[in-house]
């Protein structure tokens, strides 16, 4: 059998009850056969492989914090500390009733490889909990992200462990976090990243993900010969990624016709609204029903179908396996030329080989997002020489690492022979650098 194999089956049988973190897994082994295949001895030997998928560490603790009626409740929290190789784990931390371990690995895992595809020294990790934000006061989210934040302060710190924001965790509750880390350790330093302007955020960080999506894009598009310009474009989703992807694709000359969240989806035909959606989602925090009100010539939709619109490309901006098999054909059907995704892991394997096998472009989320953990990246050097630079400062080291990220993952599938394929190129390039020093480092 060969090593990957070995190593897949072994996370399979460790890992039984966690279906996201063995898909991931297997994902990003399966494209690094070849890699792998090339340094088997090697890396057999110095367990290369069996090291990166056990997390360096991985916390779990007891969130307990009262709501408005004086009901003490309780959640779960999460933190998994998976790959230090090459600088201070890095990644964001989830607030949904969905999270469980499984979901938290399989982010930190991804997490690894796109952090070294940003070419900064960060390494991979994750944490949230199930804790639910929605529909909870100010006063509750508050209590929560206090309690949170009281036992994590424990394991995290400016050169050690640097968690962001992800679904459900935005500017508010990065605020409440960064206040308690604060009043418990003493220290105001860099600690958290997606901070406000006023106490230690960078400029353009809140629009990075999603601007950095297409920039991402947009060279993809450039590299085979086409333009983003006039091209209609399916966003999903409507929280941050979806919202400043649809404003950058806007910027770009693209147009963007729907939008989703939990429970429905809009069409615009005359491309959405952002100052709408914007007020719907950041000020009211209500759903998309709402839209209508604002644009009358719109569509609503309950429930999926997101992906049934014609479009040249697709951006999958909400959460993990929203894109389907049979989502894909629809849009093969439709005519899409390219598919990015915002979000972490939104299309299912079955439906990325059907987009593939069918000549899409196809760019993984793990380089294509990872403009949100890059200025997050920025933002902590920001903190460490206690200096702030102008939104275009940022917005331009933004755009030259994601066209790099994009020549990056397109020249490492080139080298092992799988041009276009960006999947495998993305892991190959992100694996190369994080193999490297854990080699370098000894066995720890
Ligand atoms: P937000 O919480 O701001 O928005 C999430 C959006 O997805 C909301 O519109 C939400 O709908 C929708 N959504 C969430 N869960 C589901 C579901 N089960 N089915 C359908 N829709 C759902 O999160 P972000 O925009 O920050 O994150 C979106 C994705 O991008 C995630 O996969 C995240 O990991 C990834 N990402 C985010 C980065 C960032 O910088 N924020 C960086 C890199 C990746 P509703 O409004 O109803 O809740």
């Amino acid at each position: 059998m060969s090593y990957v194999d070995e190593v897949i089956e072994l996370v399979e049988k460790k890992n039984a009850s966690e279906p996201e973190f063995l898909q991931a897994v297997k994902e990003v082994l399966e494209s690094l056969r070849v890699v792998v295949e090339a340094n088997e001895d090697l890396y057999r030997r110095e367990a290369l492989l069996e090291r990166l998928v056990e997390p360096e560490r991985q916390l779990k603790f007891r969130v307990p914090w009262v709501d408005d009626k004086g009901q003490v409740q309780v959640n779960t929290g999460y933190r998994v500390q998976f790959n230090s190789a090459i600088g201070p784990y890095k990644g964001g931390l989830r607030l949904h009733p969905s999270v469980n371990i499984g979901i938290i690995k399989f982010l930190g895992f991804e997490q690894i490889f796109k952090n070294s595809l940003t070419s900064l020294p960060i390494g991979g990790g994750k944490g949230g909990s199930d804790f639910d934000p929605k529909g909870k006061s100010d006063r509750e989210v508050m209590a929560f992200c206090q309690s949170f934040m009281t036992e994590l302060c424990k394991y995290i710190g400016a050169d050690t462990d640097v968690p962001a924001g992800d679904i459900g965790t935005g500017a508010r509750e990065i605020g409440y976090m960064y206040g308690q880390y604060k009043r418990i350790r003493g220290l105001s330093e860099g600690v958290l990243t997606g901070k406000g302007l006023s106490y230690g955020g960078s400029l353009a960080r809140t629009e990075a993900t999603g601007y950095g999506l297409l920039y991402l894009t947009k060279e993809m598009l450039k590299l085979n010969g086409q333009d983003i310009a006039g091209k209609t474009v399916a966003v999903s989703g409507s929280g941050n990624v979806a919202i400043y992807a649809t404003q950058k694709a806007q910027q770009l000359g693209a147009k963007v016709v729907t939008l989703s969240d939990s429970t429905g989806w809009v069409y615009d035909p005359d491309g959405i609204d952002v100052a709408a959606v914007k007020e719907i989602k950041e000020v009211k925090r209500a759903r998309l029903t709402e839209y209508k009100n604002y644009r009358p010539n719109a569509e609503y939709h309950e429930g999926r179908g997101v992906w049934s619109v014609k479009v040249d490309i697709a951006l999958p901006c909400a959460t993990q396996n929203e894109l389907l098999l049979e989502d894909a054909k629809l849009l093969v059907a439709n005519g899409v030329t390219a598919v990015a995704e915002g979000a972490n892991m939104p299309t299912t394997l079955e439906a990325t080989k059907y987009l593939q096998d069918n000549g899409v472009l196809f760019a993984p989320g793990k380089a294509a997002n990872a403009g949100g953990v890059a200025t997050s990246a920025l933002e902590m050097s920001q903190n460490s020489e206690r200096l702030s630079w102008t939104f275009e400062e940022v917005d331009t080291k933004l755009q030259t690492i994601m066209v790099n990220i994009c020549h990056n993952m397109s020249d490492a599938a080139e080298k092992y022979g799988m041009k276009g394929n960006y999947v495998a190129g993305a892991n190959i390039a992100g694996f190369e650098k994080v193999a490297n020093a854990m080699l370098a480092q000894g066995v720890c």
